[in-house]
This record gives C-alpha cells, structure tokens and sequence, in this order.
C-alpha cells in the first residue's frame, strides 16, 4: 500500500468533502479503486491515526526501569 500524488483530477472520495483530491492512496488491488483525497482528509486521517497508535507508553516505561536499574547495579 502506498500514498501518492494525485495525478489525475478527481474529486476527493471522502463523504461531504467537495475539494480536489490530492492524493491516491493504491493498495493494488486491495479495493475496486484507488481512493483519492484532499490534503485536508489525510491530515485528518492522519489524527485518526496517531489517536489509535499512542498508548505505546508502557513499552518506553519498560525500557527506562531496565536502564534505572542497570545503574543502581
Ligand atoms: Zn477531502
């Protein structure tokens, strides 16, 4: 799956957004068509998406009591 420039001229896909799209999102075969959208879209997919992939800190928690007691050692 990659995101790439719009090169043709479409609407943007999203519902209720009458902007250009920008940019076409392929999965090669993956759904019917490419899916294309405006630069507003992805920005908000984007938020979408770094919404769901935050709660990572458990792991960085992990990592820093391992060097806290690799120092007291
Ligand atoms: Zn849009």
């Amino acid at each position: 799956m990659e995101i790439n420039k719009c090169a043709h001229k479409a609407k943007c896909d999203f519902y209720g957004c009458k902007n250009l799209a920008e940019y076409s999102f392929t999965t090669k075969g993956i759904i019917k068509r490419d899916l294309c959208f405006c630069g507003e879209c992805l920005n908000g997919m984007y938020q979408a998406i770094a919404k769901m992939q935050t709660p990572k800190g458990t792991t960085s928690k992990f990592k820093l009591n391992k060097k806290l007691r690799r120092e007291n050692d």
